[in-house]
């Protein structure tokens, strides 16, 4: 069983975050192991509060879980601060680990910031050199270059290729965000090439905790499987399936969270 360690926020609600990760990971067959960056007081309507762990501690975290356990694969999720992304940048360095995802986390779905705003920068100077492959959404992506969103896939691919030219090893670029009809396309983009993943848009009216669920899956699935490639494909093939089910789930008064 692969071994996967989550560096990411706890969401006390259960759908995003650790609790997300640890969730994915249980699903698609993987042992996992949790670095908490910073705690979240969150439920289905919204973040209430946040508050980051101190630095030394997250890293006092990983060192505990990669010392003894180790991880064929990490996932880093909400990163609250600059801080702690170099504190990560630092862990990358001091234990290779052969996959690293990136989920390049700014601001929850209901607007709340989950990374100081000086501290993207950091995370495409420091993180973006340091992944096997990044998971921004369309915000995200245009922050890190510092351009306009993409409005259309074109832009968004050349955006892609941008964030490749970074140093990430590989950028799956992820286009929900556009108003397309009936489906939600990606686009994963490496030195090998581009390719799109189209998926029927899903008619639910939760999806909290989607993009953590995501990249989580590709940090589980990724030791299991020989590419990108594969992944990619089987871990949207099973966030689809769990985004379907969300409706049966039915938690909080909220935007309820995936069925895991
Ligand atoms: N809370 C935490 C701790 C997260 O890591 C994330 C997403 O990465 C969120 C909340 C946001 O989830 P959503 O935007 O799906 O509401």
């Amino acid at each position: 069983m692969p071994r996967v360690l989550t560096i990411a926020g706890s969401d006390s609600g259960g759908g995003a975050g650790i609790q997300a990760d640890l969730k994915t990971f249980c699903a698609l067959g993987a042992y996992g192991a949790s670095a908490i960056t910073a705690l979240t007081a969150q439920n289905t309507l919204g973040v209430q509060a946040v508050q980051a762990v101190d630095p030394a501690f997250v890293r006092a975290q990983c060192d505990s879980v990669l010392s003894d356990i180790g991880a064929d694969a990490v996932k880093c999720g909400m990163l609250a601060n600059a801080g702690i992304v170099r504190t990560i940048a630092r862990v990358l360095d001091d234990y290779a680990s052969r996959h690293v995802v990136l989920d390049t986390v700014m601001i929850a779905k209901g607007g709340h910031p989950l990374l100081d705003a000086d501290a993207v920068a950091a995370l495409r100077d420091e993180l973006l050199p340091r992944a096997s492959l990044i998971t921004p959404n369309l915000p995200e992506a245009a922050a890190l270059l510092g351009e306009a969103v993409a409005a259309d896939e074109e832009a968004m691919l050349r955006q892609g290729e941008r964030l490749l030219a970074l140093g990430a090893r590989a950028v799956l670029m992820k286009g929900g965000h556009l108003a397309l009809s009936a489906e939600s396309a990606d686009w994963l983009v490496s030195a090998e090439g581009a390719l799109r993943f189209a998926a029927p848009r899903v008619a639910t009216r939760h999806g909290h905790g989607t993009g953590c669920s995501l990249s989580a899956a590709l940090a589980a699935l990724r030791p299991q499987r020989d590419s990108w490639q594969e992944t990619v494909a089987d871990a949207k093939r099973w966030l689809s399936g769990a985004l379907a089910a969300a409706d049966r789930l039915d938690v909080g008064r909220g935007t309820g969270p995936v069925h895991h």
